[in-house]
């Protein structure tokens, strides 16, 4: 087994952005564990289903093959895959469904790399508990918010502000409420607020921390 990386984070924290630099940083492969929960809620509603509908949900996740290139579908990016992955990310039986595939992916990461990056919300509590090192990346809701309106209109979608900062609240208290693996730092996780950081600050920040406890250095 190689080195396992997990960071974790609500949305729009900048885990993602960080989690794939930190792994270009070390030649590791990387796992976006959200684009699991959200072509599993996009599965859903294309077989004209509804997300919250847990036994729809379950199906889904079971039918769900991640190698078959789904998880790059530009459908996954939406709001509305956001809001449809964050309900069926509740139902139990969805995230067992999940469970094996990302284990896989730290245990063999694909191309022979030597370690894996996985990034989501419950990767240092559940999915990788032993992970060599864990981060916890964060950031108010007001920050995240606005970097996800400037995210949309780069993309050309119009946003009203004021629903994007509700639609981040609704996800956050999704996320953090559930009954299993909710939202929440690992007891050993180093949490690393980005509020005021930029995201070369974030990832010197990071670096430092996984060099301390792994002893790795970025390839040159
Ligand atoms: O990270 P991203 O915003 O793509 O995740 C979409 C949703 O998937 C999250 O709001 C969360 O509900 C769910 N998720 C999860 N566990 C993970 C990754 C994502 O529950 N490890």
């Amino acid at each position: 087994m190689g080195l396992v990386i997990a960071i974790d984070g609500p949305a729009a924290s900048g885990k993602g952005t960080l989690s794939k630099r930190v792994a270009a940083a070390y030649g590791f492969a990387h796992l976006d564990t959200g684009a699991l929960y959200r072509a599993v809620g996009v599965s859903v509603i294309r077989a004209g289903g509804d997300p919250a509908d847990a036994e729809a949900a379950t199906r889904a996740a079971l039918d769900l093959h991640p190698e078959d290139g789904i998880l790059s579908d530009p459908a996954l990016r939406t709001d509305e895959a956001a809001q449809a992955a964050s309900k069926v990310a509740v139902v139990p039986a969805v995230r067992e469904a999940l469970l094996a595939f990302q284990r896989r992916f730290a245990e063999m990461p694909p191309g022979g790399a030597p370690g894996s990056v996985l990034d989501g919300r419950d990767i240092g509590t559940v999915v990788c508990p032993s992970a060599d090192a864990k981060l916890f990346v964060t950031a108010s809701v007001e920050v995240r918010a606005d970097r996800r309106l400037k995210e949309l209109r780069e993309r050309g979608i119009p946003a009203i502000p004021s629903d994007v900062l509700e639609d981040m609240k609704a996800r956050d208290a999704r996320d953090s409420q559930r009954a299993v693996a909710p939202l929440r730092p690992a007891a050993d996780a180093f949490v690393l607020d980005t509020s005021a950081l930029n995201a070369d600050q974030a990832f010197d920040a990071a670096i430092a921390f996984i060099g301390s406890k792994t002893g790795l250095g970025p390839k040159a």
